[in-house]
């Protein structure tokens, strides 16, 4: 049968290897910029400050206050501080949730972005803003959203914590196992699907080996721009979903909550799509969940939903909201079967 796809094209500018950072001058003066504010999380203050030092009077400022989940009194402060300082452009330097912080900035003022990613969740190549107010997540999608350039320093993420390393890394994962059945996906995406499948099986046994090891960050690197690109570009399903319901409403963290679902949610769609998620049970073993399963517990990620804090009563909760609003997964179900999910993924138990 001849294959019938759409390629939407991938927009925003990639600056890719070791050292890029120091180029973060030079993509600002391409786009016509020379006022920047540098955003990060608390956590990550010195390097924004020390990226400011290294920029000179290109920066207008440094805004340290990003967090998960993009609170909106957050934007608001970090707004006043673009006018304030008369910026013409953001930097997000971190992970997701100062990406988030930045797109949210962009939406707002029309601010063009540098995004240098020190972790693997992938916001970064998506139009994709989740954001909360008074304790509700809601999620959108536009063209304003998508940073214009991206840097990936393979010398940042030497120093993202061995967990995150691995949670993260299950996070991005779970973006390309989306994508393999994604009915708008596309054979580019596929392929980046594919080659990240390969390079994250073989970089983060050398991680967890040695968190330092700088060719295997490269290539883990590698494998999370594909997967933040197939993010960007098709629909994502139940298993994105349900990791939104528990970071939204039971406010479980991120990297993890996806990384515990991800075996799961792979199981229950591979019982539908075998030969869609066949590039994921060849590359970590078959079936594909119980694959997952067994390369996550290989890599001394957590295993239970039950280790983050939710109670077993929440369940019949989490599954009622994950019923809600309707939309498309390759294997129907019912609120029953979402609980029966939800239970595995509590429990910890490797699926079958
Ligand atoms: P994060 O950005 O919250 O980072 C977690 C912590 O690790 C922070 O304190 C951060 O400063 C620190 N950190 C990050 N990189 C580091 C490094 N290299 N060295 C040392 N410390 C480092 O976590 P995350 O998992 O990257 O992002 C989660 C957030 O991103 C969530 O809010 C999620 O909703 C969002 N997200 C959005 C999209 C999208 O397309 N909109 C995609 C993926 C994730």
């Amino acid at each position: 049968m001849t294959r019938a796809f759409t390629f939407p094209g991938i927009t925003t500018r990639v600056v890719f290897g070791a050292g890029t950072l120091a180029r973060t001058g030079e993509e600002l003066a391409r786009l016509g910029h020379s006022r920047a504010l540098v955003l990060s999380t608390p956590n990550q203050r010195q390097d924004a400050q020390a990226l400011a030092e290294r920029l000179g009077d290109k920066a207008a400022g440094v805004f340290a206050g990003a967090r998960m989940h993009t609170p909106v009194e957050v934007t608001e402060k970090a707004v006043q501080a673009f006018l304030d300082t008369g910026s013409d452009c953001v930097i997000s330097l971190g992970g997701g949730s100062t990406t988030g912080l930045g797109k949210a900035i962009a939406v707002r003022t029309g601010a063009d972005q540098i995004a240098i990613p020190t972790t693997y969740a992938g916001s970064e190549m998506t139009d994709i803003l989740g954001e909360t107010a008074s304790g509700e997540k809601t999620t959108r999608r536009e063209a304003a959203i998508r940073p214009e350039v991206v840097i990936y320093d393979v010398d940042l993420t030497l120093s993202l914590p061995l967990g995150l390393t691995v949670t993260s890394a299950l996070n991005a994962i779970a973006h390309a196992m989306e994508a393999f059945y994604a009915p708008d996906r596309n054979p580019v995406i596929e392929a980046m699907c594919r080659d990240a499948m390969r390079a994250f099986q073989s970089a983060i046994p050398r991680l967890v080996q040695d968190p330092a090891d700088r060719e295997a960050r490269g290539e883990a690197l590698y494998a999370a721009w594909c997967c933040s690109t197939a993010l960007g570009q098709v629909s994502m399903a139940l298993h994105h979903k349900l990791a939104h319901v528990l970071g939204g409403s039971f406010d479980l963290p991120h990297a993890e909550t996806h990384a515990i679902l991800l075996p799961h949610t792979t199981a229950f769609n591979a019982a539908a799509v075998p030969d869609l998620l066949s590039p994921i049970a060849g590359v970590f073993g078959a079936p594909a969940g119980a694959g997952l399963w067994d390369f996550a517990k290989a890599s001394g990620a957590p295993m239970r939903l039950a280790d983050l804090g939710l109670a077993k009563a929440d369940l019949p909760r989490a599954a009622a909201i994950a019923m809600k609003n309707k939309y498309w997964n390759p294997r129907p179900f019912d609120e029953a079967a979402i609980l029966t999910l939800l239970q595995a993924a509590w429990a910890g138990t490797r699926p079958a």
